[in-house]
This record gives structure tokens, sequence and C-alpha cells, in this order.
């Protein structure tokens, strides 16, 4: 019985409102500025779910003499829902538009849609408040009490004949599609959610467990030391006295000492945890940690990232590119552009960044790369000697050319995954 109802024209609706959802997720996972900018959000909603529900209305699932059934209604709803009245109101004027063209106006099919527009929109901000399982629920009935509701004004203003085909359709099926449409809607986006957290903890960890570490353990030597110096300056001491302290002060000044230098080993990175690596996939978690950043120094990203596969660690590989593309940046206090490739070539993976920023001198670049060489004013000289030694690990090599006033190019060639070792190697573990 229900293989009689579920045919190729149900499939296909269905299709069109999946393959929209999914289309909406992955724009949305790959423009920064749509994630930023409610507008754009709103309007990408907008504009996907309204395509999902014209190719509904344009291959119906079936059409009698009274009306056309399709399911156009679910990313009518699922868009009024989660954009708000306003991504309704467009949603509407668009659907009504796409009806009058397709199959000429009916007064009927206005009332029937205003109805639904006005009971979602008015649910919106309710509804976006709920948990998932809340959403899941208040979509099932409201789509199932929406129908009931503009059935029922149907019946009264027109004397609309309910079909069985009409019941399946319009009245049972929908309330169920609506909700698995939900459940995807709100999956691809706590993945989404999931994955930004998950960036900004390791982003968080590179950066603050080191700062927060060496600033933790440097501060009880330091405190020794000030206190001692202190007591040295104020009081008239005896000079056996006076030395006991300055022995003091300079073990503890020689502890914050041993403490730096234990924490650059980080300069010489034992490869604790290797792996293959996507650079591409890689490469781009990095320009969406420095997105912000360059976005506030006005630059413009830019890449052509190809797959390439190579072995390292991955917390290695994205501290050494954030510390090279952050140079970038800082290289370009006016703004410019920051461009990032990757070529795939057999045996390597190429990787170039080039900015068109301040530039080096050939002296400046002879030193990159070498431990405390900065000219900045709070620099630190560590980042490029850092990133250089993690290329350097991963048996790699790099190059730099640099123009004053031009801008700079890093040329990074970094041995690709030898596949034919790895597929002989999972045959004989096979
Ligand atoms: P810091 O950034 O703290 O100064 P780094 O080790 O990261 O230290 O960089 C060392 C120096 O190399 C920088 O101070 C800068 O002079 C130079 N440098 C690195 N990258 C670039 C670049 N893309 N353009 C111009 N100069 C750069
Ligand atoms: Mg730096």
């Amino acid at each position: 019985m229900a293989g009689l109802y579920i045919n190729q024209h149900v499939l296909n609706n269905l299709f069109y409102i999946l393959v929209t959802v999914f289309a909406f997720s992955f724009i949305y996972d790959h423009s920064p500025a749509i994630q930023r900018k409610p507008l754009y959000n709103r309007t990408l909603l907008c504009a996907c779910l309204a395509l999902a529900s014209v190719l509904c209305m344009r291959f119906p699932i079936y059409i009698d003499p009274t009306c056309i059934h399709d399911f156009r209604q679910i990313p009518f709803l699922l868009g009024t829902l989660y954009g708000g009245g306003i991504v309704g109101a467009v949603f509407f004027a668009v659907l009504m538009l796409a009806r009058t063209i397709l199959y000429g106006f009916q007064s009927l099919t206005f009332v029937v849609y205003a109805i639904m527009f006005v009971v979602a929109a008015a649910a919106s901000p309710l509804f976006r408040r709920l948990p998932r399982s809340g959403k899941l629920f208040a979509s099932l009935w409201l789509t199932f009490l929406i129908a009931i509701l503009t059935t029922f004004v149907a019946v009264i203003i027109a004397d609309f004949s309910v079909t069985k085909p009409y019941i399946v359709y319009f009245i049972i099926m929908p309330p169920f599609v609506m909700m698995f449409a939900v459940y995807l809607m709100e999956t691809l986006h706590e993945a989404q959610l999931a994955r930004a957290e998950l960036m900004k903890m390791e982003k968080m960890e590179i950066v603050s467990q080191l700062a927060a570490s060496i600033s933790h353990e440097i501060r009880n030597p330091l405190t020794v030391v000030k206190g001692f110096i202190q007591l040295l300056q104020t009081e008239p001491l005896p000079r056996e006295t006076k030395e006991r302290y300055i022995r003091i002060a300079l073990e503890e000044v020689e502890r914050a000492e041993g403490i730096i230098h234990d924490y650059l080993t980080f300069a010489k990175p034992a490869p604790k945890e290797t792996e293959p690596i996507d650079v591409a996939v890689e490469l781009r978690k990095v320009l969406q940690m420095i997105a912000p950043m360059a976005h506030m120094h006005s630059v413009d990203l830019s890449s052509s990232l190809e797959h390439g596969i190579v072995i390292g660690n991955v917390q290695y590989f994205q501290q050494c590119f954030l510390n090279l593309l952050k140079n970038s940046i800082e290289a370009m206090p006016n703004g410019g552009t920051l461009r990032v490739t990757v070529e795939n070539q057999e045996t390597s993976v190429v990787i170039t960044i080039s900015d068109n920023g301040i530039g080096m001198t050939k002296e400046q670049v002879r030193r990159f790369g070498e431990p405390y060489f900065s000219t900045k004013e709070k620099g630190t000289g560590l980042g490029a000697m850092v990133a250089v030694k993690i290329i350097e690990q991963m048996g790699g090599t790099w190059k730099v050319e640099s123009t004053v006033q031009k801008g700079t190019t890093l040329t990074i060639t970094l041995p690709a995954r030898q596949l034919r070792l790895l597929s002989s190697q999972q045959s004989a573990n096979s």
C-alpha cells in the first residue's frame, strides 16, 4: 500500500529538498562571509529552499483538476521556521510568483500559503530557541496542524474535495518529511559547530598552553628575585647576608633560564604522533584560523589548494603554517593579498605562500628562521624558526624570495607520502 504512494514523483520531491539542504550546508561551511553575516546566511537559506520549492512545484507528485500536489510547503515551512518572518515573506512572494508563472494564479493557493506563512513566522522565534529534540517534535506537529488547518479552510471557502492521495501527500507524509529535514539541518549544523569548536581548541592549545605554562613557571622565580633585590636595596645589611641574597637571586634567575630552555625544545620538535596529513585540508583549517586576523588587516585571502598527502604531526604542521601566514599578514600593514597554493607533484607537495607586503632585504632573507631575529617592535623572532624546524623535521625544504616593498614568496617542498610503500605495507598486513 505504501509502495503505491511512494512513487518516482514523491522521491523526486524528497530529492530536491534533501539536495538543497545539503547545498545550503555545504556553501555555509565553505564561506566565512556567510557564517559571519546573518543577512547573507538568510539570503542563502531562502535561495536554496525556494529553489527546492520551485522544483517540487515544477515536477509535482500529481496534478488533478482542482490542485497540484507536491512537497513545496516543506522547504517553505523550513525556511520560515529557521529564517524568520522576513525570509518567510520573501519565500512566500517567490512561491506565489512561481505558481502564477507555472500554472496560473489561484486564490485558494494564496490563502493556504498565507496561513502557513503566518503560523510558521509566528512560531519561528520560539522554534529557533528549542533544543534539537524539541525542534523535531515541534516541526512534526506544526506541519500536521498546519495541514489540518489549511484543509479545513480550503473545504470551507472553496468546497475543496478531500481525496485519498490528498490525505496521504498533504496531511500524512509532510510531517515526517519535515521532521527528517529538520533532523538533517540540525545534524549538519551541529557537525559544523563541533568542528569550529575543535579548531578553536586546537588553536588555543598551541598558543595558550605554551604561553600559560611559560608565564606560570617563570613567575615564581621572578617573584623571588624581585623580593631579594628589594631587600638588598632597602636595608643596610652585613656583607655575608648580602652575598647570600645575591646567590639565591642568581640561582632563581638560572632556574627561569632553564625553564625557557626547556620550552625551546619545541624548537626541535620531537615527532610524537606522525600521521598522513592532507595538506589542502589542514591548510584550509589554518586559513580559517587566521581569517579574522586577515580581515582586521584588510588582507584578502586567496588559495588554490590541490590535495596532497605528507607525513607529519598535524599540530606541528598547523603551528608551522600559522606562524608563516601570520608573518605574511603582519608584513602587509596597509592590506594586500595573501595567496596560498598547493601543488601536488608526484613525489612532493609544493606549498607557496606569497604576500605583497613590505618584503625583506637580502640580509633579512639570510637571517630568516634564525632564532630571535625579528624586525618587529614586539616580535619574538621565534615564529619563523619554529616553522623552519618543523619543515625540516618533516624532511622538507624551504626557499624565501623577497623584494623590499614588493613582497615575499615562500616555497615549501614536502616529500609526498610514498603510496607504493604504503600499499605494500597494507597488503602485508592483510
Ligand atoms: P616575529 O614575527 O616575532 O618578528 P618571526 O620569526 O615570525 O618573528 O619572523 C622573523 C622576521 O622575519 C620578522 O620579524 C620579519 O622581519 C621577517 N619576516 C618573516 N616573514 C616575513 C614576510 N612574509 N614578509 C616580510 N618579512 C618577514
Ligand atoms: Mg612571527
